[in-house]
Formats: C-alpha cells, sequence, structure tokens
C-alpha cells in the first residue's frame, strides 16, 4: 500500500513512499499545491519556499522534466528523480483539426491506470484558419485567434446515462485527478503558446464527465488554476447536469475561488427531462433549482441553463413558454444556451432545422430571457458537445 498524507492548509494527498511501490504508482508532482509539495521538500530537507520555484516551473513555465528545473540545485533534482518524482503533467497523444479552426485532443494521463482523454480548444474572432479534418500539427501561426475557450474533461466516461449523449454510452472508466484535469488545461496552453493574464482565455468544464461527481478532484484543480496557474475563475464555466448534492457544496465555496455554473436543463418539465436525463428522477427540477438559489452570485453573474434542443422531443414552441415560465418562476438570473442536438451513431434523436431553432430562441427573447444558440464547433473530427468518446480505449 502507498502511505499518503494530508498536508496542513491543503486537501491534497501526498505520496511518501518510493515509486517502487507493490501497486507500481509514480509520484507525479503536477497536481500538487504550495503545501503539498512544501511536503514534498521537507522529505528532503528543504525549506518549504523552495516549492514556489517548483510552481512555477510547472505551471507558468509549462516545464515538464525535473531535470529542466535549474532554479533547484543539481543535487536535488537528481535525489527528487531517484526517489521516483517526475513531473508528471498528461500530454498530448494526438490532435485532430477542425475547418473551423476548433482542435480536438486526445491528452494521456500516466498513472496506475493509463487513460486517454479528450479536450478541445475552440479560437474565435479568427479569419480563415483551415483544417482538413485529419492529425493536426503543431500550430504555424499561434496568434490566429483574439480569444478561445478550452473544453476541459473531469472524468473518463460517465455514469449519468443521458440519452442524448455519447459520452454516456462508455459508462464511468474512471475519475481524473486533480493534475489530470488541471493538466489538460496546461497542457494547451503549452501547445498553443498561451500567454496567462495577456491572451483571452475561456475555461468550460464541459468535456467528458460529470465534473459534481468527481467534486473534490474538480474543485482541487479549479483551485491549482486559479492560484497557480493564474487563470481567472471568472472565465471559467462548470456544467452539471442537476447533481443537488454537488451544487449544495459548490454554493458554500467562497466566490473568488469557483467558476460560474451552468445547468443541463435540457428540457422544460420534469417528464421529459425524465424521458431523457434519468437522473431528473433523483432530482427533479425543483431540487436542482432549490439547490442553485443557495449560491451567493457575484455582481452580474448570471446562471446559464443549456437546453439540448431534440427535433420533436423539446423543440417544440409550446415548450418554449413552458420554458419561459420556468425560468421566470425560479426567480433566478438566467441566461439560455440553446444547443441544437449534435448528432453520433446509434440515437434515435434528430436535430431540428435553424428555424425552429431561432423560433424557440425569439420565444425566450419576447419573453424577457437572454437566450442564444451556441453554434457547434468542430462537429467533422468529433468535437462538438456530446461528441466526445469516438476515440477513447476501451
Ligand atoms: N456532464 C456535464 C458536462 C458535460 S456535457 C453536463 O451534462 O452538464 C456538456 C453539455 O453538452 C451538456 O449541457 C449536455 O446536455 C450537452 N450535450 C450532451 N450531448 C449532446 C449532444 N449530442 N448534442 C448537443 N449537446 C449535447
Ligand atoms: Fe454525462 Fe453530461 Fe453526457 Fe449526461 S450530458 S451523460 S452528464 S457527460
Amino acid at each position: 500500500m502507498m502511505l499518503k498524507v494530508v498536508p496542513e492548509n491543503s486537501d491534497q494527498l501526498v505520496p511518501l513512499d518510493p515509486a517502487s511501490a507493490a501497486d507500481g504508482s509514480s509520484r507525479p508532482l503536477f497536481g500538487l499545491d504550495a503545501a503539498a509539495l512544501a511536503l514534498v521538500l521537507a522529505g528532503e530537507g528543504e525549506p518549504p519556499w523552495r516549492a514556489n520555484q517548483i510552481i512555477q516551473a510547472m505551471y507558468n513555465q509549462y516545464t515538464t522534466d525535473i531535470s529542466s528545473i535549474t532554479t533547484l540545485s543539481l543535487a536535488l533534482r537528481r535525489r527528487l528523480i531517484a526517489k521516483g518524482w517526475q513531473i508528471g503533467r498528461p500530454e498530448i497523444a494526438k490532435a485532430f483539426q477542425s475547418i473551423d479552426g476548433t482542435e480536438r485532443y486526445l491528452i494521456d494521463c500516466p498513472g496506475p491506470k493509463p487513460q486517454t482523454v479528450e479536450t478541445v480548444w475552440m479560437p474565435e474572432g479568427d479569419d480563415g484558419e483551415v483544417g482538413d479534418g485529419t492529425e493536426a500539427e503543431s500550430p504555424s501561426d499561434t496568434k490566429s485567434w483574439r480569444r478561445a475557450t478550452i473544453c476541459v474533461s473531469s472524468q473518463v466516461g460517465c455514469a449519468v446515462n443521458c440519452q442524448f449523449c455519447l459520452t454516456a454510452k462508455l459508462g464511468l472508466q474512471r475519475n481524473l485527478t486533480a493534475g489530470e484535469i488541471a493538466g489538460q488545461v496546461v497542457a494547451v496552453l503549452d501547445r498553443r503558446n498561451v500567454r496567462v493574464g495577456r491572451d483571452r482565455v475561456n475555461l468550460v468544464f464541459m468535456g467528458m464527465g460529470e465534473p459534481f461527481l468527481n467534486y473534490d478532484n474538480f474543485m482541487a484543480a479549479v483551485r491549482l488554476l486559479v492560484r497557480e496557474v493564474g487563470l481567472s475563475p471568472q472565465r471559467m464555466t462548470v456544467s452539471t447536469s442537476g447533481i443537488v448534492p454537488g451544487i449544495e457544496r459548490f454554493s458554500l465555496e467562497p466566490p473568488d475561488l469557483r467558476p460560474k455554473l451552468a445547468i443541463s436543463l435540457n428540457a422544460p418539465n420534469n417528464q421529459v427531462r425524465a424521458e431523457i436525463m434519468p437522473i431528473n428522477r433523483k432530482w427533479p427540477i425543483e431540487k436542482v433549482i432549490d439547490a442553485v438559489c443557495r449560491i451567493r452570485l457575484r455582481p452580474h453573474e448570471r446562471i446559464t441553463f443549456e437546453y439540448v434542443l431534440l427535433s420533436g422531443v423539446t423543440d417544440r414552441p409550446d415548450q418554449a413558454q413552458e420554458l419561459a415560465q420556468l425560468v421566470r418562476g425560479s426567480g433566478l438570473p438566467v441566461k439560455v444556451n440553446l444547443i441544437a442536438w449534435n448528432p453520433g451513431p446509434g440515437f434515435h434523436y434528430s436535430t431540428p432545422k435553424s428555424e425552429t431553432a431561432e423560433q424557440f430562441q425569439s420565444t425566450l427573447i419576447a419573453a424577457g430571457i437572454p437566450a442564444y444558440i451556441r453554434q457547434p464547433r468542430g462537429r467533422d473530427i468529433f468535437a462538438a458537445c456530446g461528441q466526445l468518446k469516438r476515440t477513447v480505449e476501451a
């Protein structure tokens, strides 16, 4: 058994045994926060402030090899390596480029149960980016975008079983660690030469998995991304299918350390929602809204309701009216993101016509509710919402 301890001022587990532990676990530094790194260094008789040197190297300079952290003495680097420590950041194994500039990455997560997860880069405000849907080379023009969004996975697969979602078909393979969640972001920042603090990058935790069923690791990753990588939580959005205990915990997080919240509503009433999202039987719409009402919102902050339009199932005009009433009745400041269903093999659903989506949007707007139609990104490379599964190994 691997010996693990929790340092003071941190909720992270630090593995203290050598890498030759019988369970074959590796000892990645990536994913540890300042307090946890200080504990590792204390084991080497080093002062806690040295943790900052490792933090800078891993989270700001995107170093992936202990031997290149030249701010540490050569002797210390050698000792850490000899004891089995490695940076162990998840790495991009493959990249696929869409004609719209979107890139989908398969990211290798090492560790005792190696897995590949999917992460998506969506540039906006760019003109003329091209791709042919095949494997992408390293980006040649790294500044062909003005702002970009990274879509991050929180689990390999998902246990929630929404009837319209391709990720659901995988089932839950495993939770990702905090380092694997934050590591997807840092690997993409590194590839795209993003200058944190200068370039506009948004994060959406809307990739594979249900973040609130991996709550501790997800929030530990957010804290790393805010405190150590330097990204703003106001530019991050987490989406949940409505896991009420997770929303309740989220409502207790300090506002300066939590992302914005999106709820995958997807239906205007419990009957339709339970059909397409079986989780609704456990946590129906009223319970979800009650939990969301407990969140102390930042000034001007809105809750996003995501709503997948399934032709003939959730896109009817009377359902738009019903949704408007539901939103108004909640008393919450809400905006609605309409997502035309992205197709995948083995489903009996179909995508609505664009006029139907526009009519649905107009009904909401006429009722005073901000409503947007989310344009599908990277459909040709299976990078759009709900399409992340194709290339994951069993
Ligand atoms: N598990 C979380 C976050 C990932 S799913 C959640 O469900 O909220 C991100 C969004 O994609 C959700 O709003 C979900 O309803 C939507 N989605 C899933 N499959 C889709 C599909 N095939 N087409 C369009 N949107 C889809
Ligand atoms: Fe899981 Fe979200 Fe897909 Fe539902 S929509 S199965 S919660 S990833």
